[in-house]
C-alpha cells in the first residue's frame, strides 16, 4: 500500500533555495526542513518538535524525513514564520503569538489573558470553528497551521515586592511581554520584555521588581528562586500557551491524504504529549522549589485578579478593532469562552475546588 504513492518531486513548498528546500531525494521520498523558535532539543518545546519529525518518518515508513533546526541554525527564532511563508523552509514549530505583528488574530490561537484553558482551547480549535479561522488567517501567509501542544496555565511570576492590591502595580517594573504586559501597563506597571538570560540578572540587580516566565519546570532551571522572594500564583496572562506546526501551504496542498494525515496525526499526538509532560514536570519542580529551596508561594489576591480581568476586557476589545479578520477571530473566541465557562464551572471548576477542600482536610499534618 505504501508504495502506491506518486512521486512528489514536482511539488514546491521548499523550492527555490538550494540546500534548504525539499526536492524529491528518490522516487516518492523527500526531506523536509523544520525551523523552530527553540534551542535544539530544548526541554518541552524542542523535544516535542523532534518527536513530531520522528513520528512522521515512522508513519510514512521513512519516505518523509524532517530535519529539525534549532533557533538560529537556519533562521533566527522569530523569523521562522517568514521562512515558511516564503518557502525558504518547509515547516515551523513555534508559538503563533510571536507573529502578532503579522496579524493580531494570532494571539487567540496561542493564548490571551483570561482566555481558554487547554481542554477548552482544544474544543474550540477542533470543534468550535477555531481551526477554520486559523486556516483562514494563515492561508493569507501561505501557511497551514496545526495545534501541537500547550504548556497549560502559567504562574503569576517571581516578585521581590508583595502584592496586596491593584495599587501595588503602580510603577512596578515587571518583565511580561505581549497582551498580558499591556494589561499590567494599564494598571500602572512599567512592563518590559527581555530574554531569559537577562531576567535573572535584572531581578538580581533590582533593575526589575518582578518577572513571569512559564511555570515551575522552566523557571526552576533558570534559577529565579535565587533572586526573587515570592512566587505568585496563578498567572492571568497565559492560561494555555499553544505550540503550532505551520507548514508551507503549497507543500501541504500538494501532499496526498496519507501524508497529510501522518503530519496531522503526529501533531494531534503531541497536543496530548506536551501538556502531560509539562504537568508532570511542573508538579515535580514545584515540590523542589518549595521543599528544597524554600520558595514562598503567594496567591494573587482576588481583587487584583479582578483588576487584571477588567483591563483585559478593554485591551482585547482594542485588539479586535485592529482589522476585520482579528475581529472575526475575537468574536468567535470570546463567545466560545463565555459559553464554555458555563460547562467548565459545573465540571472541572467545581470538581477541582471541592476535591481541594477535601484533600486539605485529609492531608492536614
Ligand atoms: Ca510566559
Amino acid at each position: 500500500m505504501l508504495n502506491r504513492r506518486k512521486v512528489l518531486g514536482g511539488i514546491a513548498g521548499g523550492a527555490g533555495v538550494a540546500g534548504l528546500a525539499s526536492p524529491a531525494l528518490a522516487k516518492g521520498t523527500r526531506e523536509l526542513s523544520m525551523v523552530t523558535s527553540w534551542p535544539k532539543n530544548f526541554p518541552g518545546q524542542g523535544t516535542s518538535a523532534e518527536r513530531i519529525a520522528d513520528s512522521v518518518q515512522r508513519m510514512t515508513d521513512g519516505r518523509i524525513t524532517i530535519k529539525v533546526y534549532g533557533a538560529g541554525e537556519l533562521v533566527p527564532a522569530f523569523e521562522v514564520f517568514d521562512a515558511v511563508s516564503s518557502g525558504k523552509a518547509d515547516m515551523y514549530h513555534s508559538a503563533d503569538y510571536y507573529f502578532q505583528g503579522k496579524s493580531s488574530a494570532y494571539n487567540f490561537f496561542s493564548t490571551v489573558p483570561f482566555g481558554l484553558i487547554s481542554n477548552e482551547l482544544d474544543a474550540w480549535v477542533y470543534h468550535g470553528g477555531g481551526q477554520e479561522l486559523w486556516d483562514e488567517v494563515s492561508a493569507g501567509f501561505g501557511i497551514k497551521p496545526h495545534l501541537c501542544g500547550n504548556n497549560g496555565v502559567q504562574m503569576g511570576g517571581w516578585f521581590n515586592k508583595e502584592i496586596n492590591s491593584p495599587e501595588d502595580f503602580k510603577g512596578l517594573k515587571f518583565r511580561m511581554p505581549g497582551v498580558g504586559g499591556e494589561v499590567l501597563r494599564r494598571l500602572g506597571a512599567n512592563t518590559l520584555t527581555m530574554p531569559a538570560g537577562e531576567v535573572y540578572t535584572s531581578l538580581q540587580s533590582g533593575a526589575i521588581d518582578a518577572a513571569e516566565w512559564v511555570g515551575p519546570w522552566n523557571d526552576l532551571s533558570l534559577g529565579f528562586y535565587k533572586v526573587a522572594k515570592y512566587y505568585y500564583w496563578p498567572g492571568f496572562h497565559e492560561p494555555a500557551s499553544t505550540l503550532c506546526l505551520g507548514t508551507n501551504k503549497t507543500l501541504w496542498d500538494g501532499l496526498d491524504a496519507f501524508d497529510q494525515n501522518a503530519i496531522a496525526t503526529a501533531c494531534r499526538v503531541e497536543n496530548t504529549a506536551v501538556p502531560a509532560e509539562f504537568y508532570f514536570n511542573n508538579m515535580k519542580a514545584l515540590e523542589t522549589l518549595v521543599d528544597d529551596h524554600g520558595v514562598e508561594l503567594r496567591e494573587m489576591p482576588a481583587d487584583v485578579f479582578n483588576a487584571f480581568g477588567e483591563q483585559t476586557e478593554i485591551v482585547l476589545k482594542e485588539l479586535a478593532d485592529k482589522d476585520a479578520i482579528t475581529r472575526k477571530v475575537y468574536e468567535s473566541y470570546v463567545s466560545f469562552r463565555n459559553d464554555v465557562s458555563k460547562w467548565t464551572r459545573v465540571s472541572n471548576g467545581a470538581y477541582i475546588a471541592n476535591r481541594q477542600l477535601f484533600l486539605e482536610k485529609l492531608l492536614k499534618p
